[in-house]
C-alpha cells in the first residue's frame, strides 16, 4: 500500500510565464497551435510528433516520476519509452493541472491520463474519485483494459459502465465501490437517476474524445454529469480535433489548462503509408480481393460508408473463398465484441466497418486499413488511418477512389496539407479503363 502524497497545487503563473525548459522545443513550434482562444491564459505544450520519442536523453518511465508498480505494469505491457504526448502530458497530470490534450487514438493518449491518475489514487481512500466519459462502448472497454493493464500492481478499482447491456452487474459493481468509472454519457445518467453513483467525492473528470461525444450529440448529457461534479477537480479534455464546440466545452470547463498538443492538428500518423487507388466503384470488390490476396496483408480493417455496404463486401468477400466479418451498428455489443475479438486474436483478418469502429478502437498489430468508400468528412480520414500506424508500429491505408470521389479526396489532401501518393493497378484504374456505362 502507498500512502499517496496530495499533488501540489502550481503556483499561480502569469499568462506569459516561461514554458519549462524540457519543453523548449516546444516553445518555437507553439506558434502554431490552432486555438490561440483557448491558448490565452493558457501554457501550450507540442509534443515533437506521432509515435514513440527515441531521441537521446529522452524521458523514460523512471524519469517521469511515476510510481515504481506503475513502472513495473508499463514495462510488462512491453513499453519502452514514453511517446511525446506520455512525456509532456504526464507531468502535468501528475501537478494536478487541468489539460487539454490535442491528439488523436495511436499517439499514446489513453496512457498519457490513465498512468499519472492511477499515481494519484493509489493507496488513497476508497470511494469514486474519478470518472472518464467515452462517447462509444468500445472506448470505454479499452479504457477500462487500460486502467486494469497499468494497474495491475495496484489497488485501484474501475468499473465500465456502458449501454447495450445489463444494469444488475453495473449497478452491483457500483454497490461494491469504485475509485474510476469509465463510462459513455448515456447509461451513466441512467445510473444518476436511479442514485447509483454519487459524484460527490469525484476528484478528476476526463472528457475524452471530446469532439466524437459532441459529435454524436452527446453535449446535453456532458453538461447534465458535470454540473454534479464538484468544481475544485482536475479536469483533462482530450479530443483529436478543435471545432469551435469544443473549444467552447474546454473554456466551460476547464480553468487555466495546459494544452499539450501532438504534431499538427489533423495531421495523419506519421509511420503510417497512404495510397489512393483510382477504380470505379463497381470494380472496388475486385480490387479489394486483389489486394487481400497479398500475404502482407495479413490484419486488414476495410472502412465502407453503409451498414449495408459493410455486409455486401462481407458477402463478396466469402464467396472469393476470404474469411471476414462486418461490424456496425446493427450489430448487437455481443456480436461486436466477438468480432473483435476474433479479429484480435487473428481468428479472421478483415473486419469491415461503418465508422463506429473508426475511433478508439486499439487493436494492436492491424497491418491495413482500406477505405472502400472515400469518407465524407476529411477528419474522419484521419480517424480512420489512426487504426493503423499505432504508437510504435507501421501500417498502410489505401483509399479507393472512384471517379465520383475525386474532389472528396482533394479535400483530404488539403486538410492533410500534403498529397496522398496514387496507385495505379492496370485493369482497375479508371484512367487505363474505359469508364463505366
Ligand atoms: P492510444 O493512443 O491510447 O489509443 O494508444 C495506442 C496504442 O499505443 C495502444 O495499443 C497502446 O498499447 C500503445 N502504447 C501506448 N503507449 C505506448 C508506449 N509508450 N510505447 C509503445 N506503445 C504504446
Amino acid at each position: 500500500m502507498k500512502t499517496k502524497r496530495p499533488a501540489p497545487r502550481p503556483r499561480k503563473r502569469p499568462a506569459k510565464a516561461p514554458i519549462p525548459e524540457t519543453h523548449s522545443e516546444a516553445i518555437a513550434a507553439s506558434r502554431n497551435v490552432q486555438s490561440p482562444a483557448l491558448a490565452q491564459g493558457s501554457d501550450v505544450v507540442v509534443a515533437e510528433q506521432d509515435g514513440v520519442d527515441s531521441r537521446d536523453g529522452a524521458p523514460s518511465f523512471a524519469s517521469l516520476g511515476l510510481a515504481p508498480d506503475i513502472q513495473r505494469a508499463v514495462a510488462a505491457a512491453g513499453y519502452r519509452a514514453p511517446t511525446p504526448i506520455q512525456r509532456d502530458a504526464i507531468p502535468i497530470v501528475m501537478q494536478g493541472r487541468d489539460v487539454m490534450g490535442l491528439a488523436q487514438t495511436g499517439t499514446g493518449k489513453t496512457a498519457a491520463f490513465t498512468l499519472p491518475i492511477i499515481h494519484r489514487l493509489m493507496g488513497g481512500p476508497k470511494r469514486l474519485r474519478c470518472l472518464i466519459l467515452t462517447p462509444t462502448r468500445e472506448l470505454c472497454q479499452q479504457v477500462d483494459e487500460s486502467f486494469r493493464k497499468y494497474g495491475q500492481f495496484s489497488d485501484i478499482e474501475v468499473a465500465p459502465i456502458y449501454g447495450g447491456v445489463a444494469y444488475e452487474p453495473q449497478e452491483k459493481a457500483l454497490e461494491r465501490g469504485v475509485d474510476v468509472i469509465v463510462a459513455s454519457p448515456g447509461r451513466f445518467i441512467d445510473h444518476m437517476e436511479k442514485r447509483n453513483a454519487s459524484l460527490d467525492s469525484l476528484e478528476i473528470l476526463v472528457l475524452d474524445e471530446a469532439d466524437r461525444m459532441l459529435d454524436m450529440g452527446f453535449a446535453p448529457q456532458i453538461n447534465r454529469i458535470v454540473s454534479g461534479v464538484p468544481p475544485y477537480r482536475q479536469t483533462l479534455l482530450f479530443s483529436a480535433t478543435m471545432p469551435p464546440e469544443v473549444e467552447a466545452l474546454a473554456r466551460k470547463y476547464l480553468r487555466r489548462p495546459v494544452v499539450v498538443q501532438v504534431g499538427r492538428r489533423s495531421s495523419a500518423a506519421s509511420t503510417v503509408r497512404h495510397a489512393v487507388y483510382p477504380v470505379p466503384r463497381g470494380r472496388k470488390n475486385d480490387l479489394l480481393i486483389e489486394l487481400l490476396r497479398k500475404p502482407e496483408m495479413d490484419s486488414v480493417l476495410v472502412f465502407t460508408r453503409t451498414k449495408s455496404g459493410a455486409d455486401h463486401v462481407v458477402r463478396d468477400l466469402h464467396a472469393a473463398g476470404i474469411e471476414a466479418t462486418a461490424m456496425h451498428a446493427d450489430k448487437s455489443q455481443v456480436q461486436r465484441s466477438l468480432a473483435i475479438e476474433k479479429f484480435k486474436s487473428g481468428e479472421i483478418r478483415v473486419l469491415v466497418a461503418t465508422d463506429i469502429a473508426q475511433r478508439g478502437l486499439d487493436i494492436s498489430g492491424i497491418s491495413h486499413v482500406i477505405n472502400f468508400d472515400v469518407p465524407a468528412q476529411a477528419e474522419d480520414y484521419v480517424h480512420r488511418i489512426g487504426r493503423t500506424g499505432r504508437a510504435a508500429s507501421s501500417g498502410d491505408a489505401f483509399t479507393f477512389m472512384s471517379p465520383d470521389e475525386i474532389a472528396m479526396v482533394r479535400t483530404i489532401e488539403r486538410v492533410l496539407g500534403q498529397p496522398i501518393e496514387r496507385i495505379s493497378i492496370p485493369g482497375f484504374d479508371f484512367g487505363t479503363v474505359a469508364a463505366e456505362p
